[in-house]
């Protein structure tokens, strides 16, 4: 049906569409506007494509892709991020600036996993 491909085609930011965020396997979306004004400013500095590789989860999808119990990501404060010419590196740097309160370093994976946690400023890497 026609109507369900438009489901969450909504621009919510110059550079953000809420489909970006929704969960892969049910078009569910949690989203917390903390999250997303931080990821607006990272956006505005890096000048340079966002890519959210995950954003909401529903609990199944994230059995599915393997995340921790009570991950951010299904609450809609968390989400993975990759941008185009960019190492981790740098790209970490530039988080820090923001200051996420939770940051995970996947180096292997080749992604930064970003939250706006309401408890202690956590990093980590995988
Ligand atoms: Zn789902
Ligand atoms: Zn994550």
């Amino acid at each position: 049906m026609q109507m369900l491909n438009q489901i969450n085609d909504i621009i919510i930011a110059p550079h953000f569409n809420l489909s970006e965020f929704a969960c892969p396997c049910c078009n569910r979306v949690m989203l917390h506007p903390k999250l997303l004004v931080k990821l607006i400013e990272l956006r505005k500095i890096l000048e340079r494509p966002v890519y959210i590789t995950s954003g909401y989860r529903c609990s199944r999808y994230n059995q599915k892709v393997g995340g921790v119990t009570n991950s951010y990501h299904c609450i809609g404060l968390a989400a993975d991020i990759r941008v185009k010419d960019t190492n981790l590196i740098e790209l970490l740097d530039y988080a820090e600036e923001i200051d996420f309160n939770g940051i995970g370093f996947y180096e292997k994976k080749n992604f930064l996993h970003l939250d706006v946690r309401p408890t202690k400023r956590t990093r980590w890497r995988e």
